[in-house]
């Protein structure tokens, strides 16, 4: 294909190959020409980089990433794009597709084993909507040897994520995009910049991953579960949330949250980050 981004061109080249595009996959291809060279530009890519890219589609943000990174490995789901994906990644021998579900694969043993001779490692991706918060929950919590993580996403998906742990538009998402790394909105992308168009806008951003997070929670399992359990039901204090999770007790929760001088009717939803923290630990 010429032009990766003229819808007419890229409608010609799915029928010819005998493709519709599927939304189980989440498969919404970017046909706005401006969009991918920010976001590779913006990922960080040049010739140290190594970038992993999930669902690749067609190979439109693919491309633009060879263009700027050592070495790109694109891992799609979706084998019916072989053909296509072979024809327009053909200029760039620097870019590879691996072939399977991102969620299945040993991401770690596929970084060490792809990009041994890239400097830095980062993501980037215009993700599949059906799962994006479990895979940049996968991204952050296997502790990777990743920079950061730039992806297009829902932009409510993105107003989560990157909202203030302690206000109410926070999530049990947003605490664990938090503990991990240091999120921001880079820009808006209108729903028409698909094809087909998705119902709701969109929004690329970039979660610059912290070497150590920022807090120290204790046992990682124990933080994730009260987390968990406390936003799981949200309206509810947060007393009663968490102990919906059996391993913390009553009391042992009201005697921490006396400790920090919280409200025992506190929601999980006011307690900042430095709080969240300091609860898990005392209730190790
Ligand atoms: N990168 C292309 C673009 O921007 O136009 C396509 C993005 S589309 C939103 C999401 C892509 O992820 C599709 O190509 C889809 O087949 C692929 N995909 C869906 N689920 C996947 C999974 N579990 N693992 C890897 N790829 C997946």
């Amino acid at each position: 294909m010429k032009n990766l981004t003229d819808i007419s061109q890229v409608r010609a080249a799915l029928e010819k190959n005998g493709i519709r595009l599927s939304k189980g996959m989440g498969q919404n291809f970017l046909i706005n020409p401006s969009v991918c060279p920010r976001m590779a530009e913006m990922c960080g890519a040049d010739d140290t980089t190594g970038v992993l890219e999930i669902g690749p589609g067609i190979g439109v943000l693919t491309v633009e990433l060879a263009k700027l990174a050592r070495k790109v490995v694109a891992v799609e789901l979706d084998t019916r794009l072989e053909g296509l994906l072979a024809e327009n990644l053909s200029p760039y021998p620097n870019a590879e597709v691996v072939w399977g579900d991102v969620m299945e694969l040993d991401v770690p043993a596929l970084l060490s084993e792809k990009f041994a001779d890239c400097e830095r490692i980062v993501v980037c991706a215009n993700l599949p909507y059906y799962i994006t918060s479990p895979i940049i929950m996968m991204l952050l919590e296997s502790r990777l040897p990743i920079e950061s993580i730039t992806v297009m996403v829902q932009k409510e998906a993105a107003d989560r994520m990157c909202a203030k742990v302690g206000s109410r538009a926070s999530g049990a998402v947003t605490v664990a995009v938090w503990h991990y790394s240091e999120p921001e909105i880079l820009f808006k992308v209108s729903a028409g910049s698909f094809l087909p168009p998705p119902k709701v806008d969109s929004a690329v951003m970039r979660l610059m991953v912290r070497q150590q997070p920022e807090y120290d929670v204790g046992d990682e399992g124990r933080f994730r579960a009260l987390v968990k359990a406390g936003f799981s039901q949200r309206r509810k204090t947060l007393v009663n949330s968490v102990c919906s999770d059996r391993r913390f007790g009553k009391d042992a929760v009201c005697a921490a949250l006396e400790a920090m001088g919280l409200e025992q009717n506190a929601r999980i939803e006011q307690l900042t980050m430095e709080q969240l923290a300091e609860l898990s630990r005392r209730l190790g």
